[in-house]
């Protein structure tokens, strides 16, 4: 038996994810000060998303690498399979790489292990109170954010730190079953309340998030939702009295975050989209509040 334990535990720890970026410190991903992890990969294609290299996967094509003027890239094909290899400490961050991307991805990932992670997270452990794990989209990578979770609250040592997800909200039921034992809440994008405009704005239908915000909500794993709001291209004002109806239901302790779009890292048809002003944001926040929605939570900054 502990023999299976054992091996358990390695296969665990030897689990790897493909990352985006860590951030070792964040106070807007979660309750209190947060290490925070962004997975590469998405299954929504957002026209409004800040950061569309964080899509699709790299699959080595190698057409970015001639043009990295730090040599920070390579080529590298064993087996004739190619594989490109990104050296963090020569690259200058220029992100030329990231303009001839002919995918909507990025050869600055690195592979961690849940082993490599755990001992990132000892370094920080005394300046954060938890953990969040975004992306992309997290759930694409659910079983490492599992086996992560898991040894993080089997360890004595990090046990106190909080578990959270930001998600798209995509997951299966079945999915977040799996991972609710594993995280303290969630915070879930509400993207727009029609499926036509969902669609419009992501790629796909929104059924899914209503579905995983009724669970954490039931679960009591509902921590945020956040409403971007596009003037002229979301829907929250058009539909208010019905996404008011809706939010005013959730336990009294959600938060309900507005985010106000902005054309910052966008592409294509969302940089002929108005950005959204503070006098913008506080008419939607007055109009929830009007109908009975609390626990709303404006923008620090509009950029
Ligand atoms: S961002 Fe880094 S890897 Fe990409 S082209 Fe610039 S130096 Fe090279
Ligand atoms: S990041 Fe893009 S251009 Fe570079 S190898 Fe990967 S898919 Fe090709």
């Amino acid at each position: 038996m502990k023999m299976l334990q054992a091996t358990r535990s390695r296969i665990n720890l030897d689990r790897v994810a493909t990352v985006n970026q860590i951030i070792p410190f964040s106070c807007v991903d979660g309750p209190g000060s947060r290490l925070v992890i962004f997975l590469q990969g998405c299954n929504f294609n957002c026209k409004n998303c800040h950061n569309p290299h964080t899509i699709d996967w790299c699959d080595s094509c190698g057409d970015c690498v001639p043009t990295c003027p730090a040599k920070a890239l390579k080529l590298i094909t064993d087996d004739n399979k190619s594989q490109v290899v990104w050296d963090q400490q020569l690259c200058t961050q220029c992100d030329i790489c990231l303009s001839v991307c002919p995918k909507q991805s990025t050869p600055k990932t690195l592979r961690y292990s849940v082993d490599e992670l755990l001992t990132l997270i000892r370094a920080q452990m005394h300046f954060i109170n938890g953990v969040t794990i975004s992306g992309g989209e997290a759930s694409l990578q659910l079983p490492f954010i599992i086996a992560l979770f898991r040894e993080m609250q089997l360890s004595k040592d990090l046990a106190h730190l909080s578990c959270m997800i930001d998600s798209n909200g995509s997951l299966s039921l079945n999915g977040w079953q799996q991972v609710l034992p594993f995280i303290q809440g969630a915070m879930i994008d509400l993207k727009s309340w029609q499926q036509d405009t969902h669609r419009y704005i992501t790629g796909r239908d929104n059924h899914r998030v209503f579905s995983a915000l009724k669970l954490l909500a039931e679960q009591g794993k509902l921590y945020e939702v956040r409403l971007l709001h596009i003037p002229e291209v979301s829907d929250f004002d058009s539909e208010i009295d019905a996404v008011a109806s809706y939010l005013a239901q959730l336990p009294v302790a959600v938060r309900i975050k507005l985010n106000a779009f902005q054309h910052h890292g966008v592409t294509g048809d969302a940089l002929m989209w108005p950005s959204c002003t503070e006098a913008q944001i506080q008419q939607l926040a007055n109009a929830l509040a009007r109908r009975g929605v609390n626990n709303l939570i404006l923008p620090n900054l509009y950029l």
